[in-house]
């Protein structure tokens, strides 16, 4: 295994702002009107050097994904498109991050980086991976925090940094800590979910309606419409909460562990439009060759269709 060295090259860019235009006046707030002079936004450009050379050119590098993530394992979107949304650049796979013991690896998937990574990193046969020791890793997300700090200061406004934001208010250490909070309250949630569906997590919930469509959705959100059928509608809020987390502890997801028979009965029972409020966010419909048809046509087709639960 190579160790390498990790390291940022940072530039600043003026980025201009566009307002919005109501009643032909330039408002910040469409809310309140407050009229805005047109203005440019200092955005932060960061490109990771790895020995020092750039990683990749392709894609948009994310230092706010890095800078939230630091040294916790798991999936992180380092490069993406310049509007934030991975996947429009093409980016489908997960970048995963893993920390082992002194050691930090960032493994990229082969589709796309294979072929747009730098030239020369890695032979055919290598795994796509860049391994760091940790100590050095973490010192150079401390020098890119003061790097970019440091001309926020000077320019004496926020500097935006994530791809997302277009004219941030905040100073860039208050949004880092509000990111990382977000971080830790999203693991906690996605750990808690984990307690809660077990192996139910990593399955989807294939229906095949005929050879053009197919409708793929996560097992545990059938599960949870389940959950949510069962408990009716008279519960509010915590309540509510607490008395779905009980069914489906108690009761759904033990019996769905136990034959994923039961998974495919209750999408039958449940239905396409029930369970598309709950599936809605990694529900997939892929129809080749074929418009797709409205949801509620394919209502009917999707309770004949033949249905089978898939490792992810
Ligand atoms: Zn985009």
């Amino acid at each position: 295994m190579r160790v390498s060295l990790l390291s940022f090259q940072l530039s600043i860019e003026n980025e201009p702002y566009e307002d919005a235009l109501v009643d032909g006046v330039h408002v910040d707030d469409p809310q309140t009107l407050a009229p805005a002079t047109p203005v440019s936004v200092p955005r932060a450009v960061v490109r990771p050097l790895v020995n020092g050379r750039p990683v990749c050119a392709r894609y948009l590098f994310d230092a706010s994904a890095l800078l939230t993530q630091r040294d916790v394992s798991g999936p992180v979107d380092l490069f993406t498109c310049t509007c934030g949304e991975p996947g429009c650049a093409g980016l489908f796979d997960d970048t995963v991050l893993e920390v082992e013991g002194p050691l930090v690896h960032w493994h990229f998937p082969e589709d796309p980086f294979r072929a747009t990574l730098g030239e020369n990193w890695f032979t055919s046969a290598e795994p796509l991976t860049f391994t760091f020791t940790r100590e050095q890793y973490l010192h150079a997300l401390a020098g890119l925090t003061v790097g970019l700090v440091a001309n926020e200061r000077e320019l004496g406004e926020p500097l935006a940094l994530s791809p997302v934001e277009d004219r941030p208010t905040e100073p860039l250490l208050e949004r880092l800590a509000a990111w990382q909070e977000d971080f830790r309250a999203g693991a906690a949630a996605m750990s808690q979910r984990l307690d809660t569906f077990g192996p139910l997590l990593g399955e989807d919930l294939v229906a095949t309606l005929d050879s053009n469509i197919e409708i793929r959705m996560p097992a545990w959100t059938v599960a949870l419409t389940l959950a949510d059928h069962r408990v009716g509608p008279t519960l509010d809020g915590r309540a509510r909460d607490t008395a779905m987390q009980e069914v489906l502890v108690r009761d759904i997801v033990p019996s769905m562990l136990l034959s994923r028979d039961n998974v495919i009965r209750a999408a039958r029972e449940l239905g396409l439009l029930e369970l598309e409020d709950w599936a809605l966010v990694d529900f997939s419909a892929s129809a080749v060759g074929v418009d797709l048809p409205e949801m509620e046509e394919l209502a009917e087709p999707f309770r004949q269709a033949s249905m089978r639960v898939v490792l992810r």
